[in-house]
């Protein structure tokens, strides 16, 4: 299938919806997890971490944690070329919604207009209580864990702090939820960009847009289980073949 057809298909449609993942922000210099170099493909025991089970019951799996998050990579990451396509994309006027299961806050920092996008996966540039639901800047937190606190306890109510994003274990929130599955079945073109299309209920938003009738485009490095659901699928790094979507867009007039 070609770059060209789906380009055009971009163009003429009038309510976009895009699902980004992990794929998306490698580009970026952040790890996936499922990927071939994927956190996970390298370190099945990484999963433990995104466990919030695990993060509860066992503190040095909270010390691993803050460790982990003081040296993540989205500290230092700058968007790129596939962050850049999509924000072009929301300034064509096109774009109903992208909901992003990454916590990095890219699609943000590349300039997106904050109400078309959900992190329905949460956001690593907050802290949050998992008793009080206190929620504070995380490099706040961080600061604490630099000067000596290998698990910093609530500053409220002394319960235990996480990344405010969702772990194996808790429940998306469901408004953010909701409004994603709408905005799939109301959209006419789907895209879902750098996503291993595993993780539910995230996954679920291409099914519920095609039963509704859109066209589903996927843009990934690697196979993923809903291809078969695809009026095309275009298999190339996204920092590459987004641009050559979005491309024209800048000659057209925005809606
Ligand atoms: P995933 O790790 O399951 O899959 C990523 C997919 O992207 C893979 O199929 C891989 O082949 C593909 N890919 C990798 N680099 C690509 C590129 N440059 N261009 C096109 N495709 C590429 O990711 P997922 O489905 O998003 O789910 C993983 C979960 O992990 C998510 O829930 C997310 O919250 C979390 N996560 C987030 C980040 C982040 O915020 N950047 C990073 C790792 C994991």
């Amino acid at each position: 299938m070609s770059v060209d057809l789906v380009a055009a298909w971009v163009a003429d449609a009038q309510r976009i919806v895009v699902l980004t993942g992990a794929g998306v922000s490698t580009e970026s210099g952040i790890p996936d997890f499922r990927g071939p170099d994927g956190v996970w493909t390298r370190d099945p025991r990484a999963e433990r971490l995104s466990n919030i089970g695990y993060y509860v019951a066992d503190p040095s799996i909270r010390r691993a944690s803050w460790l982990r998050r003081l040296e993540h990579p989205a500290w230092g990451a700058e968007p790129n070329e596939a962050h850049v396509a999509l924000a072009d994309l929301d300034r064509s006027g096109r774009l109903d919604l992208l909901v992003t299961q990454n916590i990095d806050g890219l699609h943000l920092a590349a300039g997106m207009t904050p109400d078309h996008v959900v992190e329905i996966h949460g956001s690593i540039r907050d802290s949050v209580c998992l008793a009080c639901g206190d929620r504070r800047p995380m490099p706040e937190t961080l600061e604490r864990v630099r000067a000596g606190d290998p698990d910093p306890a609530c500053l409220v109510c002394g319960g235990i702090l996480k990344s405010a994003t969702v772990s194996f274990g808790q429940n998306l929130d469901p408004a953010l939820l909701a409004r994603s599955g709408e905005a799939a079945a109301g959209c006419d073109l789907f895209l879902a960009v750098g996503t291993s299309l595993t993780v539910y209920p995230a996954a679920r938003l291409p099914e519920i847009a095609v039963d509704a009738g859109a066209r589903l485009v996927i843009v990934n490095a690697e196979p993923t289980p809903l291809d078969g659901l695809a009026e095309a699928v275009l298999r190339g790094r996204a920092g590459a073949v987004l641009p050559a979507i979005t491309a024209h867009l800048r000659s057209q007039p925005a809606r």
